[in-house]
């Protein structure tokens, strides 16, 4: 494009390429400025170097994106010559621009490719060591940790066998694609090779952004897989290093880091390890844990927290989740990715499951001792405890608190089912008889048929926070969550979203006809005192907080 401004930068004279490019005519054009073309963040530069050509007689070099006459900005070079009188009064400027998106296209593609993972379009080995660098560097001057974390399936090369390099190759896509969901802040992923991802974690004062970092991470396999069409249950190890104790550059956390991932496979996988110097790999971590676990119960290390589910239109409490926190006496407070997974491959979820039964029967009484009216409270019960011999034991731990039957719910997940359909039913049965509710949690994310649900005799389906988290934008999720909202109502039952975190996601599942809710928008998990709160006061849960 060829055009020619005044000095006061109005246009005198424009070529039909121009014309072309804005979609204007040129009287249109002429006499008129051309900023309401150029890019509100680009104005400013554009505007210094046009002042600057009359004070050094210098030539307009820029870069700016320009308007279309179709609303799309592009990229253009701009290159201008002042014009001056015999006398050297500036006269105004002519100029050229060049529409140079496409090279621009290709030159941010090209330094993509050099510093991200085809596979994964994660940052490669090369981004991924000047970020850690960057990232020491940021912490080194506040003396705070930095977590490195590498990432690993179990039994890879197994599945690269057995079902061809093609699904291994798009596994490690859809792993690729999962860490970039589940990175919080400034966390950063990265893709080193093969089967080796790598989390930077957030800096902090202690190690315990890395126990968040790696709870998300395992937690990342709890959908199965689709490899050539058919779910695979699969599990990963991690691997943590902390600047500054393990290593001092990206090198030495890299390998440290890698060192703890084999430390972690040892340990048979889906676990993490952090790197240990004096052991140099041995299974010290989880041993330690283990340890920690058989006594945490005794020491009464355990805590319940309590999740409001709460009910739309009108925003009542409805219920409570109680979700099983680990006060550990060096680690601080563990989320219960850290420690269920253990507890069942150490044998000590059967004493876990009946500790949470006893707690929960325990505060309802208080609770209704001290006069409030209670709420249902729903417990987590894992497959193998819901199948097994226990599950009447635990029952028993909380019924020697001679509570109401309707005050006790179960959550068991799509897994449970796999084994024995008629066993399921059989024992969901038994419950609902006694009065107690059964849900089936994360629904939508296992593989239970729609067949076999009509059969199970269970209360509640609880749309898994997958779907809730992009209802408001991503049609796919809206259209699962819609359908798992009429198929409740069609089969008369009550159906909760979970991970609720913003109002967008809410008003959606309002309109969707959505009976209860349950996220961090209408409720975090809290301990006892600050629950009970929320029983004292059955005014709408969310008005306190702004919500309606
Ligand atoms: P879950 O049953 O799906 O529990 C809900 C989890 O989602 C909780 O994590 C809760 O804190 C989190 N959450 C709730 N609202 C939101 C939200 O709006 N956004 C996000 N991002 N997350 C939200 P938590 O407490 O870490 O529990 C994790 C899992 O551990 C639970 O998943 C459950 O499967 C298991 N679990 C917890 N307590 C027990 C227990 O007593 N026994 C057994 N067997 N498993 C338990
Ligand atoms: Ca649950
Ligand atoms: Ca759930």
């Amino acid at each position: 494009m060829v055009w020619m401004t005044d000095a006061d930068k109005s246009c005198i004279y424009v070529n039909q390429a121009t014309l072309a490019f804005t979609g204007t005519t040129l009287p249109q054009m002429l006499g008129h400025g051309w900023r309401d073309t150029v890019h509100p963040d680009d104005l400013v530069p554009l505007e210094v170097n046009f002042e600057h050509q009359h004070d050094d007689r210098s030539s307009l070099r820029a870069e700016v994106r320009n308007r279309r006459h179709d609303g799309e900005y592009r990229w253009m070079q701009v290159r201008g010559q002042p014009l001056f009188d015999p006398d050297g009064t500036f006269r105004g400027t002519i100029g050229l621009s060049l529409d140079i998106t496409e090279a621009k296209r290709h030159e941010s593609e090209l330094a993509r490719m050099v510093t991200h993972d085809n596979l994964t379009g994660l940052p490669n080995r090369a981004l991924l060591e000047s970020l850690i660098e960057a990232a020491i560097e940021n912490a080194r001057d506040e003396g705070r940790k930095v977590p490195v974390l590498t990432f690993g399936v179990d039994r890879f090369q197994t599945i690269n066998e057995t079902q061809g390099h093609g699904a291994g190759d798009a596994l490690l896509g859809e792993i690729g694609r999962r860490i970039s969901l589940i990175r919080h802040g400034h966390e950063i992923a990265g893709h080193l090779s093969g089967n080796r991802f790598v989390m930077i974690g957030e800096a902090g004062a202690s190690t315990e952004n890395a126990y968040r970092a790696a709870a998300r991470l395992l937690d990342l396999c709890r959908t199965p897989f689709r490899l050539n069409d058919v779910p695979h249950e699969l599990s990963a190890s991690i691997g943590i290093s902390i600047y500054p104790d393990d290593g001092a550059d990206p090198g030495e956390l890299m390998r440290a880091a890698e060192a703890a991932l084999q430390t972690a496979k040892q340990l048979g996988g889906n676990h993490f390890a952090f790197f240990d110097r004096d052991l140099h790999g041995h299974a010290k971590n989880r041993f330690d844990l283990e340890t920690d676990l058989r006594r945490a119960i005794p020491a009464g290390e355990l805590l319940l927290h309590f999740q409001p589910k709460v009910s739309l239109p009108d925003y009542r409490l409805v219920g409570f989740e109680a979700l099983v926190r680990w006060h550990h006496p060096e680690r601080g407070m563990l989320p219960p990715v850290t420690f269920i997974n253990l507890a069942e491959e150490c044998g000590l979820i059967g004493p876990l499951t009946r500790w949470v039964f006893e707690a929960v029967g325990r505060q309802q009484r208080d609770w209704i001792d001290a006069g409030l009216s209670p709420v249902p409270i729903a417990v987590n019960v894992s497959p193998r405890e819901f199948l097994g011999d226990l599950l009447q034991d635990h029952l028993a731990a909380y019924q020697q608190f001679e509570l109401p039957e309707r005050l006790m719910e179960i959550e068991i997940t799509e897994s449970t089912m796999i084994t024995d359909f008629d066993r399921v039913c059989r024992i969901v049965q038994g419950l609902t008889d006694t009065g107690i509710k059964v849900a089936m949690d994360d629904f939508g994310t296992g593989y239970s048929s729609l067949a076999s649900l009509n059969r199970l005799p269970i209360s509640t389906l609880k749309i898994d926070r997958a779907f809730t988290k992009d209802v408001d934008w991503d049609r796919a999720s809206r259209a699962v969550a819609s359908a798992i909202i009429s198929l409740a109502a069609e089969l008369g039952l009550d159906v909760v979203a979970e991970g609720v975190e913003t109002r967008e996601q809410l008003n959606v599942l309002r309109t969707l006809k959505c009976t209860v809710v349950q996220g961090f928008l209408t409720g975090r998990p809290v301990p006892a005192d600050e629950a009970a709160e929320l029983l004292r006061h059955p005014a709408p849960v969310p008005t306190a907080r702004g919500l309606i």
